[in-house]
């Protein structure tokens, strides 16, 4: 009895709580999992223990093979776009929960999970591990598909794994290869339409400073921003208008879809053999996850 009366005690408090969080308006993971940054991060560190991921290495098929695998054991369905580019072979990786109901528009979550083969500015002899460039975004991703919740009969949501974002300027090769080849082809193997893309790129840095992106679409950036304000974390996603950048949100855009890049570029180890575990933390991939998760799980 003394046990129920406790219990029943303790549950009506958190029924206050919840009735006081709601009375505030502060948003919460509706989820039964929710987003951790603690679990997040060691996704970083398992990619970088791969080395270098250039796009045609070994280590660059390691990683989207393990990506792969996290993804078929979260239950998500898997597909592999391969092409070749300049010689070198490329993999693009989708993976889709949930049908959209009535034909309505599907979500698309994006990262790349390749890394610069040249720290240019630094030493171009040298590869960029990627900690942050590349490897940040993809944990993001990884553990949003352990922990994101909703209803999947009634909205599909796609996490892309870009490949061949990276090496712009090196040799002839363009920026935001795979990111490009997948949205113009997207569509030929069933995939749904697209109502947005949010891309998230460089989001790990222990200092961060999550500016809007100019080449972004305002209405959605102003809803990621304003939840993030509500969570508690208007001192790092900042919203004021700082950047444009060339990423890959900027191919789906041109398609006329409603996209975000998410990015820090204030990044002082940007392509530079410095960019390594250490200087991401935990802590700055659960802004971005809980941001990204309450504005999913909260859309109807
Ligand atoms: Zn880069």
């Amino acid at each position: 009895m003394a046990r129920c009366r406790l219990d029943c005690r303790v549950t009506a408090g958190l029924l206050l709580f919840a009735v006081l969080l709601v009375a505030c308006g502060v948003p919460t993971p509706s989820g039964p999992a929710t987003f951790s940054g603690e679990l997040a991060y060691p996704w970083v560190t398992l990619q970088c223990d791969l080395g270098y991921r250039i796009t045609g290495t070994e280590a660059n098929r390691q990683a989207g093979d393990m990506i792969i695998e996290e993804l078929r054991a979260q239950g998500w369905e898997v597909y592999e776009q391969t092409f070749t580019y300049k010689d070198t072979p490329v993999r693009n990786i989708l993976a889709w929960k949930g049908e959209a109901a009535d034909g309505g528009d599907a979500i698309l979550i994006g990262a790349h999970y390749d890394t610069r083969r040249s720290a240019d500015e630094e030493d171009p002899s040298q590869p960029v591990m990627g900690a942050n460039d590349g490897a940040s975004g993809v944990a993001v991703l990884l553990e949003l598909a352990r922990s994101l919740a909703w209803d999947t009969e009634s909205r599909r949501i796609y996490l892309a794994f870009f490949d061949a974002e990276d090496n712009g300027r090196l040799d002839g090769w363009d920026w935001i290869v795979g990111s490009s080849y997948m949205a113009a082809h997207w569509g030929e193997a069933g995939e749904s339409p697209l109502e947005a893309m949010i891309l998230v790129d460089m989001i790990g840095d222990a200092d961060q400073q999550v500016y809007y992106e100019r080449n972004s679409d305002p209405g959605l950036s102003q809803a990621l921003w304003g939840i993030a304000g509500q969570l508690g974390y208007a001192e790092r996603i900042i919203p004021d208008y700082k950047y444009a950048m060339l990423d890959d949100h900027i191919p789906f855009a041109r398609m006329g879809v409603r996209a975000v890049d998410m990015i820090d570029f204030d990044y002082p180890y940007w392509h530079t053999t410095q960019d390594t575990p250490d200087k991401v933390s935990a802590e700055s991939l659960e802004v971005i996850g809980r941001t990204l998760e309450v504005w999913l799980e909260s859309r109807e």
